[in-house]
Order: structure tokens, then C-alpha cells, then sequence
């Protein structure tokens, strides 16, 4: 693996983002990668627990947005062109590419990592920006560093929000809203009382911390903690959750579309950059 770690201490397995010389944004390449790390601590019988974490300053940038997997990926496809789903290309297909892409590689891998039946702990320091919220809402709980910052900008690139639609549901209506209409980052402090992170502990003791808990949870039943899980699980998929994330995808994909029609390009550029010199503090 060239962007994660996967490693266990004891009945704890730790998948460890580790790009941070890009703050751990993510491509297609890191997704699959992260998603390997997931099926390996999900399928291994040993794994009770699971830790998401990352190395260096910042838990995740969002998407890597330069494109460096892609060329990568279209050379190793060779001449038999790339398999359909491998890179978003976009350019040939439109839209369907982008919708096909984001189906498989942000709603489909966040929404399957929710829902593996083994507690899951994300442990987030500096910022988690946009597709960031989508590695570690997905995770049971999340230990967050003091330091923490979590935002989704991307009204800025004319879009309502990131593929997979925590907002609502992590911080309810009124803090999802202003998280996106105003682009402002909400710390670790902010979100604890919004009830979307666990607890708040300092940054030196991130880690430690989250092993703690993790290793505290590892010492109930196995079934137990399954069975917890999808109680909590379905009982957000009753009142809707699994439904309103399908349909708000959708709603994303429309930003998309929107960008395509009337700047060539799946975001807005203009706008971001823009409004991002406006806003760089
Ligand atoms: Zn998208």
C-alpha cells in the first residue's frame, strides 16, 4: 500500500492514513487502499475493534483534487483503456462518470465502513476538511484532538455539501446549515457539544486515548457490541438515514451537473479561489 498502514495490537486493529506531506487528502487510490484496510480488520476474526487515524499535523485535507492517481492509473490501464469506475473520466462521459465514480468510491465506501459490524473509533487532530467528515462520520465514535477543526466548504466550488450527508444527522438542522452556508470550521469544543465527537482530549494524548477506549471496548463481546451497533444503525436507517443519504447524494450530483453546464469542470474554480483568497487567514 503506497497512501495507508495497517496494523494490530492485540484485538485492535489501526488503519493509519499516511499521506501527510498532501495533509492526507484523499484520492481513489487512498480510498481503495482504506477500504482494503477495512475489509482485512473487518474479516479477521481476531479484529474487535477499529481505529481510524493519520499520521502528521492535519486528519485529512479532503479530496486530493490533483488529479496525480488519474494519470497514474490511465498508464497502467495500457492500452485497453481503464476499466469503467477506475478514474473519474469525466471529460469523456460527463456527468455519468462523475455520478458512477462518487457512487463507489465516497457514498459506497463510507456507507459500507459505517455499517461493519465492529465498533469503529476515529482519532482526528488539525483539520478535517469536506471528504474528510466522510472517513471518520462514518466511524462509531471519534475521538477528537483539542486542535481539531471540521469543515465542508464546498458551497465555495458551487455545491450543497460533500457525497455523503452527515451533516443533519451529526449536528442537526440549524449547525448543518450554517457548517454550510458559511463555510466556517467548527472546533473540537463546538462539535463535542453538538454531540458530534465522543470527547475532546489534548493533542499529545490523542492516541493514547483513543487506544484506551478502544482497547476498553474490545473487552465486551464481540456479538454484543455487533448487535449494539445495529440497533443504533437501524434505528437511524428507520427514521431515514439510509434513504436521505441516497437522495442527497443525488442532490450532489445536481452541483455537479450544474458546474459541468456552466464552467466545463465538475466545481466551480473560479468561485473557490476566490472566495479562498477571501477567507485565508
Ligand atoms: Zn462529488
Amino acid at each position: 500500500m503506497q497512501h495507508m498502514l495497517y496494523e494490530t495490537d492485540g484485538p485492535v486493529a489501526v488503519i493509519t492514513l499516511n499521506r501527510p506531506d498532501k495533509a492526507n487528502a484523499v484520492s481513489g487510490l487512498t480510498l481503495n487502499e482504506m477500504d482494503e484496510c477495512f475489509t482485512r480488520a473487518a474479516d479477521d476474526g481476531e479484529v474487535r475493534v477499529i481505529v481510524l487515524r493519520s499520521v502528521g499535523k492535519h486528519f485529512c485535507a479532503g479530496h486530493d483534487l490533483s488529479g496525480s492517481d488519474e494519470a497514474l492509473e490511465k498508464a497502467a490501464a495500457g492500452d485497453s483503456g481503464p476499466a469503467r469506475g477506475s478514474f473519474v473520466d469525466w471529460k469523456e462521459r460527463g456527468l455519468e462518470a462523475i455520478y458512477e465514480w462518487e457512487t463507489i468510491h465516497y457514498l459506497g465506501y463510507s456507507r459500507r465502513w459505517r455499517d461493519i459490524p465492529k465498533p469503529t473509533i476515529a482519532a482526528v487532530q488539525g483539520q478535517c476538511i469536506a471528504g474528510g467528515l466522510m472517513l471518520c462520520w462514518p466511524c462509531d465514535l471519534i475521538v477528537a484532538a483539542d486542535n481539531a477543526m471540521f469543515s465542508d466548504p464546498v458551497a465555495r466550488m458551487g455545491i450543497g455539501g460533500v457525497e455523503y450527508h452527515g451533516h443533519t444527522w451529526e449536528l442537526g438542522p440549524r449547525k448543518a446549515k450554517e457548517m454550510l452556508f458559511t463555510a466556517r470550521r467548527i472546533d473540537a469544543t463546538e462539535a463535542e457539544a453538538a454531540g458530534m465527537v465522543n470527547r475532546v482530549v489534548p493533542l499529545d494524548e490523542l492516541h493514547a486515548e483513543t487506544m484506551a477506549l478502544a482497547h476498553e471496548i474490545a473487552q465486551m463481546h464481540p456479538f454484543a457490541l455487533a448487535q449494539s451497533k445495529r440497533a443504533v444503525n437501524r434505528t437511524m436507517d428507520i427514521q431515514g438515514f439510509y434513504s436521505a443519504l441516497q437522495a442527497v447524494f443525488d442532490i450532489h450530483q445536481t452541483g455537479h451537473g450544474n458546474a459541468l453546464s456552466v464552467g466545463g469542470y465538475p466545481i466551480l474554480t473560479g468561485l473557490s479561489e476566490m472566495k479562498k483568497s477571501q477567507s485565508d487567514d
